[in-house]
């Protein structure tokens, strides 16, 4: 059986967990919750869920899980939605007053509640490049989202595939950080890494786990 984490420290990974197990019938899945070093261990995958990436991080130094989930990104598959994907990103343009911590792993920089205060929340249907019958848009549900503000140069890494953009009939009524029309990437992989910065555990469709699942998780096991 393949094992998959859900680092359930704070936020959404109740709804990450439901999802998977509505696909595990299908494969051999097993879906557990990640508090502690021990638990990651047994882990062949793991998804950040959203909530607040500078209190995941909090939580995850007190409980002595920074050092074990930097060494997990290096060799492991992992999913960061939303504060998920800020946590696997690089850099962080405005990090939390008094600074916070990054597990890195992705190589682009966020910007946290990018999309504007006065936007805070909004949703929009996806054009996502690879997923089950992909003509078929994906809601993308956006609470407080970072923007992906930068994809970075990364010549001895996997290179990133931008999966999905924010459509451009919505462009006109939300504005990214600078203004720049290239920050607009809402999906994307590195190799085994997947970041989406909107939140797919909490649409009714299990698309994204099962692309996960089969594109990153069991692509990343194979021999
Ligand atoms: N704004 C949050 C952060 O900075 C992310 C919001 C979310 O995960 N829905 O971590």
């Amino acid at each position: 059986d393949i094992i998959i984490g859900i680092l359930a420290l704070q936020g959404a990974f109740a709804e990450h967990q439901a999802m998977l197990q509505h696909i595990s019938r299908k494969g051999h899945l097993e879906v557990i919750q990640v508090r502690t070093p021990e638990e990651l261990k047994r882990c062949d995958a793991l998804i950040i869920p959203g909530g607040e990436s500078s209190t995941i991080a909090l939580l995850a130094r007190l409980s002595g899980l920074i050092e074990p989930l930097r060494e997990f990104v290096k060799t492991k598959a992992v999913w960061g939605t939303c504060a998920g994907a800020i946590l696997l990103s690089q850099a962080v343009s405005n990090p939390k007053k008094g600074g916070q911590e990054l597990l890195g792993g992705v190589s682009v920089t966020t910007t946290r509640n990018g999309w504007g205060s006065q936007v805070e929340s909004f949703e929009a249907p996806l054009e996502v490049r690879g997923l089950r019958d992909a003509d078929v848009p994906f809601m993308g549900i956006f609470i407080r989202a970072p923007v992906i503000t930068e994809l970075l140069p990364a010549p001895h890494e996997p290179p990133i595939e931008v999966i999905s953009r924010i459509p451009d009939s919505l462009l006109p009524h939300r504005t990214t950080p600078d203004g720049d029309p290239t920050q607009t990437v809402v999906a994307l992989r590195q190799g085994r890494h997947l970041l989406t910065t909107f939140h797919p555990e909490l649409t009714g469709d299990n698309r994204f786990h099962e692309y996960f699942v089969q594109e990153c998780v069991v692509a990343s096991l194979a021999p």
